[in-house]
């Protein structure tokens, strides 16, 4: 189980933080819900619960599952320029 708790966010330690309390807690789904992910650099939104079919992304396709050679179909940015929304 821990290790689906410690993905790779690479650039907020305190997302990965908070992530982890919920993952200790045991009891909590919010890890499960979708989320939404927009592009900084043109605004493309990757939404998990619609994935990127054109692009081999899976509908339900967390960001963190999201291949690491996956870019922006918009502008062809990486993952790392991409930031969480909430919705
Ligand atoms: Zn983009």
């Amino acid at each position: 189980m821990l290790r689906m708790c410690l993905r790779p966010f690479g650039f907020l330690e305190e997302a990965v933080h908070t992530i982890w309390l919920h993952c200790s807690e045991g009891n909590d789904v919010n890890v499960s819900e979708p989320k939404t992910w927009m592009c900084l650099i043109c605004g493309w939104i990757y939404d998990e619960a619609t994935g990127d079919p054109e692009h081999d992304i899976a509908p339900g396709t967390r960001w963190a599952d999201v291949p690491m050679n996956w870019t922006c179909p918009e502008c062809g940015a990486r993952k790392e320029d991409f930031e969480m929304v909430e919705i």
